[in-house]
């Protein structure tokens, strides 16, 4: 009996070796210490804004480049989901390090339903798995429009693609409002997020994102 336990486990093991998601390397962890250290940390996390900007805050832990990049769209397209365990990891240590643990809401950018019918997830939903679960509302903001993907579109483009997509319910008013996101470039998806929190009375609203540009 022990034998066929034994057979079966290394069995399972062949079948399935621990790879690092990122280069291969066998091992026991999903991003191996080599591609992890590879992650550029931003020397300016942080960038804080005044009304009447709509976000408080923006912050993203690492260069949108490299290893960290490849995280991320490994996760995203390749739907390789052992990556969100480390991913969502350092964006709790990242909300610590940052001072973002005051928030008292904590919001994953939405997407619509019908892009997580295709893609079998919100990789968002999974970045927010190591903060504190009483404050996720995973359904306080909703995505209500399907927009064409910002890449590639102007500033002016970006903005009426994204008008409307959101809509948020009555839980946000008067929270502090953390929005959490795999990447942010021109921030333009979280204003709109924060656009919608805002109409529903949220008193702060800020993002952290895994990725971000200098
Ligand atoms: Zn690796």
């Amino acid at each position: 009996m022990r034998a066929a336990r034994t057979f079966s486990s290394s069995l399972f093991d062949l079948l399935y070796p621990r790879r690092c998601g990122l280069c291969g390397l066998l091992g026991d962890h999903a991003i191996c210490s080599v591609c992890g250290d590879a992650f550029e940390p931003l020397s300016s996390p942080l960038t804080r804004f005044l009304r009447p900007e709509p976000l408080d805050y923006q912050a993203a832990l690492y260069l949108y480049e490299g290893r960290a990049a490849q995280a991320v769209r490994r996760l995203k397209y390749e739907r390789i989901t052992s990556l969100a365990a480390p991913l969502a990891a350092l964006i709790a240590d990242g909300a610590a390090k940052l001072g973002l643990d005051s928030a008292d809401m904590i919001v994953p950018v939405p997407i619509h339903w019908t892009r997580r019918c295709m893609r079998g997830f919100n990789q968002a939903e999974m970045l927010v798995e190591r903060l504190p679960p009483e404050l996720v509302a995973s359904k306080a903001l909703l995505r209500i429009k399907a927009t064409r993907p910002q890449v590639g579109l102007s500033p002016d483009e970006r903005r009426l693609n994204l008008l409307g997509a959101f809509a948020a319910d009555s839980s946000v008013e008067g929270r502090r409002v953390l929005l959490v996101d795999d990447v942010v470039t021109s921030g333009q998806t979280a204003r709109e997020c924060a656009r919608a929190l805002r109409a529903r009375g949220a008193a702060e609203v800020g993002v952290l994102a895994l990725c971000g540009e200098a």
